[in-house]
């Protein structure tokens, strides 16, 4: 993996007027975009990403704030540009039903309707998949999501990174987390405040645990987005993290 732009990085609630979750990871040849929040199309446009550079989907969980974009991404590519390769999307089982319903509801179309060749990948926890270049290893993480929510550890080229998705703080993502490049942990709030997210207090007091080489805290709620600078390094819409770069923390 070359870079991650940071396309969304709030929480549910738009946080600070930040986007969505949407992380757009750029590999040697190939393009993958991690979660699709209802302002993709927004953060695209935004920083002027052709929606048709992007080869791949991949979605963490089936909460709206994480996959409520397709509808959009599936009007994009049908009615105003032209993708000529197929878009592999790949999820938790019950991704494509989901993903039919949001259009049928949003639209009144089908999937039949769309202009270009889509394919979904059921995606399930310690079953690797690999999609082009990039290696990936879902892990189960604990959040309120059916039937379940993931983390993704990703490989591609020489470079590697742990996604935690939505989730409570866990091991798990403490033995994910070690010898990777980046870990982009999801912080929706600076106390244990919320049962199913994470606090960047639990993250301090395990941070001498976590074994990757930089740290980037993401769908940041409105407290962290109120404090002050810290040692930590905060995703911000836009902003694009390089592998192999010097660390960020
Ligand atoms: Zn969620």
């Amino acid at each position: 993996m070359k870079t991650l732009h940071i396309l969304g990085s709030s929480d549910a609630f738009n946080a600070g007027g930040a986007l969505h979750s949407c992380y757009l990871l750029s590999g040697e040849k190939e393009r993958l975009l991690l979660e699709c929040g209802p302002s993709v199309l927004a953060a695209l446009n935004r920083d002027k990403i052709p929606s048709t550079s992007i080869d791949f989907l991949l979605i963490s969980h089936l909460h709206g704030d994480h996959f409520g974009g397709l509808p959009f991404l599936f009007l994009e590519y049908s009615y105003r540009v032209k993708r000529s390769t197929p878009l592999r999307l790949a999820g938790p089982p019950g991704l494509q039903e989901r993903a039919e319903k949001l259009y049928a509801v949003m639209y009144g179309k089908t999937l039949s309707d769309l202009r270009f060749e889509l394919e979904f990948i059921e995606v399930h926890p310690d079953v690797d998949l690999h999609l082009g270049d990039f290696t990936i290893h879902p892990f189960e993480v604990p959040h309120n999501a059916q039937p379940f929510a993931l983390g993704y550890r990703l490989i591609e080229g020489t470079h590697t990174m742990v996604f935690s998705g939505d989730s409570a703080w866990s091991d798990i993502l403490l033995a994910q987390s070690q010898g990777v490049d980046l870990f982009l942990c999801e912080c929706c709030t600076q106390e244990p405040r919320l049962k199913q997210h994470i606090s960047l207090h639990e993250i301090l007091q395990d941070r001498a645990k976590i074994g990757a080489k930089d740290l980037l805290l993401t769908h940041l709620g409105d407290d962290m987005r109120r404090m002050k600078k810290t040692s930590w390094a905060h995703a911000h819409d836009g902003l694009i993290y390089t592998f192999g770069a010097k660390t960020t923390n």
